[in-house]
Parts: structure tokens; sequence; C-alpha cells
């Protein structure tokens, strides 16, 4: 069964994610984490990212591939062609990258392909932006995950803190936040938005918790209803 969650940057897609498949028992699919490690690919290779035939080739060319601790179904870490990248692809300069390597119509060709081999190999949470549009269009469940600007950017400094890694000033956090969203929202190939049967959430002001037993209950009636 695929559960597909979208939604804008910051909305706490990868909490709830990860939160969801634990309770249910699925694995994790981070599809933000593909495009970011075919844009730090492209930034190490000195790739122009307006350059599509070039992106094209570093995206069907390298193995993308996610480590999990044992019997863990939420990976830890992400790797590009055996080096581990899961710090660097958070970085400020891989934030500005991503948005032209992701709007890079081959590119999304060779991940949506990956990421439908991934999602047919058992029960997956696929977070992302296109999920429930594109990528698994039957998926049982589509979720489109939402907060305010301000709480998204609140959100993403105290994550970039946790982690250690990438910009924690608020205000670059919000701007950056806002300019993805309108690259990703306005692109030709597969845009953000919400499915026509997507199930709306905003999050602003509510429990994570809540949400995430929101979606689990959301999963459990497909399921009751035959969903496989
Ligand atoms: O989810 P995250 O913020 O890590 O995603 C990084 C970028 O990857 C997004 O801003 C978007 O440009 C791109 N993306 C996408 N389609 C997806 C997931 C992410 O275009 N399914």
């Amino acid at each position: 069964m695929i559960v597909a969650i979208d939604g804008p940057s910051g909305a706490g897609k990868s909490t709830v994610a990860k939160a969801v498949a634990k309770s249910l028992g699925f694995s994790c699919l981070d599809t933000g984490a593909m495009y970011r490690a075919v844009a730090w690919l492209a930034v190490e290779r000195g790739v122009p990212v307006d350059d599509d035939a070039a992106l094209g080739e570093l995206a069907r060319g390298c193995r993308i591939s996610f480590g999990h601790e044992e019997g863990e179904p939420v990976p830890k870490e992400v790797f590009v062609d055996g080096a581990d990248v899961t710090r660097a692809i958070r970085t400020a300069a891989i934030d500005k990258a991503v948005s032209p390597v992701s709007a890079a119509p081959s590119v999304r060709e060779a991940m949506v392909a990956q990421q439908q081999r991934i999602g047919a190999s058992g029960d997956y949470v696929v977070e992302g932006r296109d999920i429930g549009t594109c990528v698994f269009p039957d998926a049982a469940v589509k979720v489109f995950l939402t907060a305010s600007d301000e709480e998204r950017a609140h959100r993403r400094v105290r994550q970039n803190v946790d982690r250690g890694v990438g910009s924690i000033d608020y205000a670059e956090v919000l701007a950056d936040l806002v300019r993805r969203d309108q690259a990703d929202s306005t692109r030709a190939t597969s845009p953000l938005r919400a499915a026509e049967d997507a199930v709306r959430l905003d999050s602003t002001g509510r429990y994570i918790e809540d949400i995430i037993a929101e979606i689990c209950g959301l999963a459990l009636a497909a399921r009751d209803a035959g969903a496989r």
C-alpha cells in the first residue's frame, strides 16, 4: 500500500512520514532526498543546473541508495554511488540548486521511474511534491500537508539546528522556502499541487501527533476498505 504525503517545504512531511511509517510498519521514501542527491552530484561535477541533457545523464547514471539500521523502516543515510551524502545534501547551497535541478524533465523522468520501482516493492509512505499526482496516482491514501510560511520557516530552522547543517537564520530560511515553493509550484513538469482526491491537512498550530494519528487512521480505513 502507498501512503502519499505531498506539500511545500517545511510543512512537516518528513517528521509525519517517518512517524506514520513506524506506526504502520511501512518503509519510508523521501523523494526530496533523491532530488537533493542529484543536485549535489551536479554541483560536485560542475554541471550547470539548467542543462537538461547533462542533468538527465547524471540522474540516469547515478545510484541513489538509503542506509537503514537493522530492522528500522526509516532510513538514516543517503548515498550517491556509495558516497555518504546525508549531510551534504542539506546545505544552503543544495537548497538553492535543488529547485532548478528538479525542474529538469529528464531528471524527473529518471527519479519517478526509480521511485515507482521502489514503491512497487512493498508498503511505503512516500513524501514529496508530486507523489499523489504523478508518481503514485493510485495511492491508497493521499495527503496534502501545509502550514503557514512562518511556521514552516520556524520548523525548518529547528530541524537545521538539530541536524547541525543548513541555515539557522530565520529570514534566510523563510526567503528560501518561499522561493522554492514558487519555483516548485510554477514549473512545467509535475508542479507542486494537491491531487483532486487528496485530503488537505493544515498543520499550523496543531500538534504533529494529531496529524500523524489522522493519517494513520486514513491508512487503516483504506486497508479495511480493501486497499492493498
Ligand atoms: O522535500 P525537500 O524540501 O527536501 O525537497 C527538496 C526539493 O526537491 C524541493 O524543493 C523540490 O524542488 C524537489 N522535489 C520535487 N519533487 C519531489 C520531491 C522534492 O521536485 N517529489
